[in-house]
């Protein structure tokens, strides 16, 4: 495959390509099919775009598409079905042919009302070479450029999954995904800073599409107050925040989470068993409440938001970018964990005290700011940790049977092996025996599979297969102990009893063999 020429790399992940590197890109590419297929030029670039879809080089030519190969006709004299002409010079690339008037204005239109550059033909569905589009629109200079920038526009379209513009300059930049990520976020060459997929300013940890509807709900509250706000059947713990619905009965509430009590009207926090007098009036009633979850998060968001704008110390502007982002990730979550809000608090906390140290006037050695700012890092990264390990973020959320770290190895193995060499020991019994052979195939094969799998899943899987091979182990036990031995129980029992009433001698007959 034919290299092409970049500009160097700014970022190992990503590159900035100006327009005239795109344009020689995409004409890279066109020449490599023309060597490849040895067809017309004019052909390359549908042939391109008929492959965009599959990658960047077809490997054959396209069959039963829109894509044709046969070369232009020569002009034929007759009349224009289009116009109605007679005697007309008809030319076509297909089939159907019309008259350079109907061909010159169709394709002018195309070009400068429809803005496109992939243009079909006048009657069917078989697309227009370019060289005949710029042999069409030969002399008109405005329409070859037009053309020349849609021909741009569309390969630049073909490439949306990893390259996009920018807003700030006429840059583009090309990213490339690190493995299993959906999004990324790039700086352009003018300092701009944005997320791959999203193209708004860098938004980890929060998703895109939450990051777009935690705006949307902003937009709906300032625009229409009323409807988040204050809603009537349903409120949130003034506690925990989680969510309560209000089916009649009395003001006194008794959340179905936390099992706090508080008054829906006025959300003080009363027991049933003292008198209530609420101080709302009616009217102020529904005028109350709502979604506090919103309310906190929101005003948690209000506190860092634009802060970083207008910070010049970059460790000091990523926390308080993170402390901004981390209260919307935090309300897109089911549950909201005390160890998040732990981490967040202590985020908050170093960062304001590192603005005031950088605000405070004196000297400032610069190996003490070195030191306060790693702190600060540090802080930081733990909360943008925390928020992307998925197992944490659904603390609060899931029972704590399932998120259970995995049982010791030493737990599983000397309690088994014990179990195993005293059931043998004294049955006897092969069973016993093959079962220890198993066993270590067990502890081997059960961690393989369980680190394959997702974390929390996997930590279950293995969990859980232990306890299968326990149960497994004590079935066995009972049937080995109830079938295999208690035959022989019995019949030493009825020995004794003979033994006893003197029809046998122990000592002179042997037991049967079980
Ligand atoms: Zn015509
Ligand atoms: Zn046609
Ligand atoms: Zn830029
Ligand atoms: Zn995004
Ligand atoms: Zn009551
Ligand atoms: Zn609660
Ligand atoms: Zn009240």
């Amino acid at each position: 495959m034919r290299k092409f020429q970049f500009q160097p790399i700014l970022a190992p992940n990503f590159q900035i390509l100006s327009m005239a590197d795109l344009h020689q890109e995409m004409n890279s590419k066109i020449d490599h099919i023309q060597s490849k297929f040895s067809i017309p030029r004019g052909q390359c670039r549908i042939m391109l775009h008929e492959n965009w879809d599959f990658g960047d080089f077809p490997s054959q030519i396209p069959k039963n598409s829109n894509f044709n190969q046969s070369t232009v006709t020569e002009p034929i004299k007759g009349e224009c079905e289009i116009c109605c002409q007679e005697e007309a010079e008809l030319m076509g690339y297909c089939c159907h042919v019309a008259c350079e008037n109907c061909w010159s204005s169709y394709i002018s239109d195309k070009v400068d009302k429809q803005k496109t550059s992939m243009i079909q033909c006048l009657k069917c569905q078989q697309w227009i070479p370019d060289d005949i589009i710029e042999k069409v629109l030969e002399g008109n200079e405005q329409f070859l450029e037009q053309f020349e920038m849609l021909k741009m526009k569309h390969y630049v379209e073909s490439q949306k999954n990893n390259l996009i513009s920018c807003e700030k300059c006429p840059n583009f930049i090309r990213f490339f995904l690190p493995n299993g990520a959906k999004k990324m976020d790039i700086t352009c060459e003018c300092g701009l800073k944005m997320c791959s997929k999203c193209q708004k300013e860098p938004h980890d940890p929060v998703s895109c599409e939450n990051y777009a509807k935690w705006w949307r709900i902003l937009l709906e509250m300032i625009e229409n107050p009323t409807t988040r706000w204050m809603m009537n059947n349903t409120k949130d713990c003034p506690n925990c925040f989680s969510r309560i619905e209000k089916w009649g009965g009395c003001d006194v509430i008794k959340c179905w989470k936390c099992q706090v009590q508080f008054c829906w009207n006025c959300f003080v926090g009363v027991n049933h068993m003292t008198q209530h007098v609420c101080d709302k009036s009616p009217e102020s009633q529904n005028r109350r409440g709502g979604d506090l979850r919103l309310e906190f998060y929101y005003k948690g968001f209000l506190k860092h938001f634009g802060k970083s704008l207008t910070t010049k110390n970059e460790t000091l502007q990523k926390s308080q970018k993170t402390l901004e982002l981390a209260y919307i990730f935090a309300y897109f979550q089911p549950g909201t964990s005390q160890e998040f809000l732990k981490l967040l608090n202590v985020l908050e906390s170093k960062t304001e005290k590192f603005q005031e140290f950088l605000d405070s006037e004196g000297p400032k050695p610069q190996e003490i700011l070195e030191k306060k700012a790693q702190i600060l890092e540090i802080q930081t990264k733990k909360l943008l940790d925390y928020c992307n390990n998925p197992a944490s973020v659904w603390e609060d959320t899931v029972p704590a049977m399932v998120k259970a770290p995995r049982i010791p190895i030493e737990q599983i193995v000397i309690p088994t092996l014990i179990w195993m060499c005293v059931l043998a020991g004294f049955t006897l019994d092969p069973v016993f025996f093959n079962f220890g052979s198993i066993f270590p195939a067990f502890l081997y094969i059960t961690p393989t599979i369980a680190d394959k799998l997702p974390p929390i899943i996997g930590n279950l899987f293995y969990n859980l297969s232990y306890y299968v091979i326990l149960v497994l182990l004590l079935i066995i036990s009972l049937l080995v102990t109830v079938f295999r031995n208690l035959g022989g129980f019995f019949t030493n029992a009825s020995r004794f009893l003979a033994a006893a009433h003197g029809t046998i001698d122990l000592f002179v007959h042997p037991p049967p063999h079980v």
